[in-house]
């Protein structure tokens, strides 16, 4: 049985005959920068996201940097996050010259502690980031409350979380500035690279779009130190082509997410714990069991295809030593790391697929350890 860790391709023939339309009127028009598209793409992806403006860019990467410099984030400063993430919620701070600091994560939706947060503020303390990991909204009532608080500012990191609901509030649009990624496996994916920032503030609109176009409101004079990140034309116009399906995707994904809950359950594997009150929009379908290497070895064997996201957290990596951290500093993270396996997630997946993957883990499971 072949079986994909993401399958793009089938995807994309479902709707080939738009999507080529869109790509060849960009063509035809030739304007394959800040052409009507990205204008186009911007506006409706603000409508589904529910926020007054949206700022497309390069990548999700760019999004978190372009908004951390838009809210003034300098050299020494202090920006929050969890070491639970994708690289780029960090990076992005230590290419600012501010300081990475890090807060341990919910040991259920693997999200920042809120009840972690005030302990690792200081007078620098300028931004929280959290991540909506997997596709699971951060709690955001009470990250809110101790930005309000503080006077703090906080940034979203929904790279892996678009259209994911928080007590009924779409992600991006509940802190100052939103970060979405369409990275080609994300659920809203391009045919490339490609970002958006969100936001309610149209003063922060105005300084995310000057920094992305080379800080210049007009050709060749420079306000502000910006960066070129721009949405390509020809992604946004394959993009909002994409984003009349996502729901009708995401709901896919949810029901793909359910029947892995029913093949898993009593499996002694832990599964995805979703709090009530969100929306989880399943970009990984992330299982926790002791023997993980293990389990992952047993997958190969079969040829089912299975991640590791992350295998280090970020406070250990090489690059990120700088900022003292030790083995122990974070024990959910560091525990996070060893235990998790994300099995295949995407729109075309079979129930026999599903059973067979769901047969495959049991077994091992079963056969080889502990319940985690
Ligand atoms: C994908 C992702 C990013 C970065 O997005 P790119 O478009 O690949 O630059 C940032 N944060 C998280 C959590 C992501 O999953």
């Amino acid at each position: 049985m072949k079986i994909q860790m993401v399958d793009l391709i089938t995807q994309y023939e479902r709707i080939k005959p738009e999507i080529d339309a869109a790509i060849q009127r960009v063509i035809d028009s030739g304007q394959f920068i800040m052409g009507k598209e990205v204008y186009e793409f911007e506006k409706a992806l603000a409508r589904y996201l529910k926020t007054r403006y949206a700022i497309g860019c390069a990548s999700g990467t760019d999004a978190l940097q372009i908004a951390l410099m838009a809210l003034g984030v300098d050299p020494g400063d202090e920006v929050i996050t969890t070491p639970f993430t994708f690289v780029a919620t960090v990076e992005t701070i230590v290419l600012l010259g501010a300081k990475a600091v890090f807060v341990d994560v919910e040991e259920d939706t693997l999200n920042i502690d809120p009840s972690k947060i005030e302990q690792a503020l200081t007078k620098k303390t300028k931004v929280i980031i959290p991540v909506h990991l997997y596709g699971q909204p951060a709690e955001m009532d009470s990250i809110m409350e101790i930005s309000r608080k503080h006077g703090l500012r906080i940034v979203e990191d929904a790279g892996q979380a678009i259209g994911a609901e928080y007590r009924g509030r779409r992600v991006g649009g509940i802190g100052d500035i939103g970060c979405i990624s369409f990275f080609p496996s994300k659920n809203l994916g391009a045919f490339g690279d490609a970002g958006m920032m969100v936001t309610n503030n149209s003063e922060l609109a105005d300084r995310l779009r000057l920094i992305s176009l080379h800080g210049a409101k007009m050709k060749y004079s420079h306000d502000v130190v910006g960066l070129n990140s721009r949405l390509d034309t020809i992604q946004a116009a394959i993009l909002n082509t994409k984003l009349k399906y996502v729901e009708e995707w995401h709901e896919v994904r949810r029901r793909t997410a359910a029947k892995y809950d029913e093949l898993l359950k009593d499996s002694g594997a832990s599964l995805p714990h979703v709090r009530p009150h969100n929306r989880h929009i399943f970009h990984q379908y992330t299982i926790r069991v002791k023997n993980r290497d293990g389990l992952s070895k047993s997958l190969k064997s079969k040829e089912i295809p299975h991640a590791i996201y992350y295998p280090v957290p970020l406070h250990l990596q090489p690059a990120y030593k700088r900022f003292g951290y030790r083995e122990g500093d974070f024990p959910i993270s560091e525990r996070l790391a060893k235990e998790v396996l994300s099995l295949p997630m995407h729109t075309e997946l079979t129930i026999a697929q599903l059973e067979y993957i769901a047969t495959a883990v049991r077994e091992f499971v079963q056969e080889n350890v502990v319940v985690s």
